[in-house]
């Protein structure tokens, strides 16, 4: 190799080292990055979420994780998980920017909730106002509400990006809980039309109520919500107990989301589980929540939730919570549950 060669050759070698030093000094320090598989220079690793094909190629550029998300400013409470996804508390996230993102990206955002019985009368319209105010403001939105009785559903009157769509569903006597049977439907009704309506879609249960704006950093590719009655503190004693270490964190059925196909996927697999323990005559001990806790042992959720998200009032409230996007209504099963 002559002169000129081993001058090239050593500006390659020294360039190469200050840049793989560059991206060491820069990588995120709340991420432990011993299960990384040496990833950490790649930036694709923290893309949240995929383009959907429908969206047009010049919208923007992909929003990566660090972007819009800044874990430093909570230390206190966990928000990354092992495997890297957020977890969304109150002063992690930049609201301009990822307002900014979804706006250019047109989104559309579906919400589906069940009121079956006296669920509809009872907390119906406690559900669909509130949301009205809080639930992804600026951006569009598609309430699919699923009642069995489409003539006690009031008039209700919505902004002007917000659209309600009202289907009549059978409730099934069989089914010890409405709520496992739920999955079945929601996964039905994606596939007939869903999937070709929004982006994202949440699933929530209609008994608990919006207090503060629940916006577009709640958004991925599948998402799942923290329990509070399971935070911190677990009693040993009960079934859906799982030793610190092994399980993840236990997650709540009362809002689970993500795109539509990865929500299909959610609903199925648990349909799957539950029909497999009817036709064994078990029955998981929390039911459905069971099952979409498994689900997500196994195929981990990319953004989860802080118990901001969902609170009940009934537990004192920890410091850790800055703020209440939507809390649990007093639980009546005496008043609402009689009927089936
Ligand atoms: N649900 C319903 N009618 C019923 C029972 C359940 O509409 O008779 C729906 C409703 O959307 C409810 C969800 O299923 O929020 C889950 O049931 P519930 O909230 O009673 O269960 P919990 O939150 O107490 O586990
Ligand atoms: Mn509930």
């Amino acid at each position: 190799v002559n002169v000129k060669g081993k001058v090239i050759l050593s500006k390659l070698v020294v360039s190469t080292v200050i840049i793989v030093f560059w991206e060491y000094i820069n990588r995120n320090p709340e991420v432990d990055d011993s299960s990384a598989q040496k990833s950490w220079w790649f930036p694709s690793w923290f893309n949240n979420g995929k383009r959907r094909d429908r969206r047009k190629e010049d919208d923007t550029t992909e929003l990566r994780l660090w972007d819009w998300f800044n874990p430093k400013k909570r230390p206190e409470v966990v928000r990354v998980t092992r495997w890297k996804a957020p977890v969304v508390w109150k002063g992690t996230y930049n609201k301009a920017i990822l307002g900014n993102y979804y706006a250019k990206q047109k989104i559309t955002v579906g919400l589906t909730a069940f009121a079956i019985g006296r669920y509809i009368e009872h907390y119906l319209e406690e559900f669909i106002t509130p949301a009205d105010r809080y639930f992804m403001v600026g951006h569009k939105v598609i309430f699919y509400i699923m009642v069995d009785d489409v003539s006690k559903v009031l008039f209700l009157e919505l902004g002007p990006l917000h659209s309600l769509k009202v289907f009549e569903v059978k409730p099934e006597n069989r089914w010890q809980h409405i709520s496992m049977m739920l999955v079945k439907i929601i996964g039905e009704h994606i596939l007939a039309h869903i999937q070709h309506e929004v982006d994202f879609l949440f699933c929530m249960d209609v008994d608990q109520v919006f207090q503060d704006n629940f916006g577009v950093k709640t958004l991925g590719q599948s998402v799942a919500q923290l329990q509070p009655w399971w935070y911190k503190e677990r009693q040993k004693e009960s079934a859906a107990y799982i030793p610190f270490g092994q399980g993840d964190f236990y997650y709540h059925t009362a809002i689970f989301g993500g795109t539509p196909i990865q929500v299909l996927n959610i609903t199925q697999e648990c349909f799957k589980g539950i029909l497999l323990e009817k036709k064994n005559d078990i029955e998981a001990e929390w039911h459905d929540e069971s099952h979409l806790n498994k689900y997500f042992l196994l195929d981990k959720p990319s953004k989860i939730l802080s118990l901001e998200y969902c609170w009940d009032y009934h537990i004192s409230l920890p410091s850790d919570i800055k703020t209440v996007k939507r809390s649990w209504q007093t639980k009546e099963y005496n008043l609402v549950r009689n009927i089936i």
